[in-house]
């Protein structure tokens, strides 16, 4: 699946320019809006709060709950970007380096497929 296309640039802009025109910076500190990241992701969650797992997958194929769940992660994303639009931060060059640490944290050949948190591995090292 191809992603709409639409540069980060792009998607940076059109958020600026969404806060600006409503005079919203003002509101925008980083307390404000790392809560509002994460009272979206609570909004995400409630959709999937007491499924199965394979109720949650099934949950997608739903036309309309999808729309909704596609809202909230839109949701996340716009605040992201819009911290870090607000407060210089280079998302792009932020992701590589924390792909780049949990790459080391997590060394393919101790964790592939397994689900233990990294100090486990740590744990077992010393
Ligand atoms: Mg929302």
């Amino acid at each position: 699946m191809k992603d709409y296309d639409i540069t980060l640039q792009e998607i940076k802009s059109r958020i600026k320019q969404f806060i600006k025109e409503r005079d919203w910076e003002q509101f925008h500190s980083p307390k404000n809006i790392s809560m509002s990241i994460a009272i979206e992701a609570a909004e995400l969650m409630e959709h999937f709060q007491w499924l199965t797992i394979e109720q949650s997958k099934q949950l997608l194929k739903n036309k309309k709950k999808r729309e909704e769940i596609e809202d909230e992660l839109a949701d996340i994303a716009i605040y992201i970007i819009d911290f870090c639009n607000l407060f210089n931060i280079d998302i792009g060059k932020s992701i590589v380096r924390k792909l780049d640490k949990s790459a080391k944290k997590y060394p393919v050949y101790l964790v592939k497929g397994k689900s233990h948190k990294y100090t486990y591995y740590r744990k077992l090292k010393s």
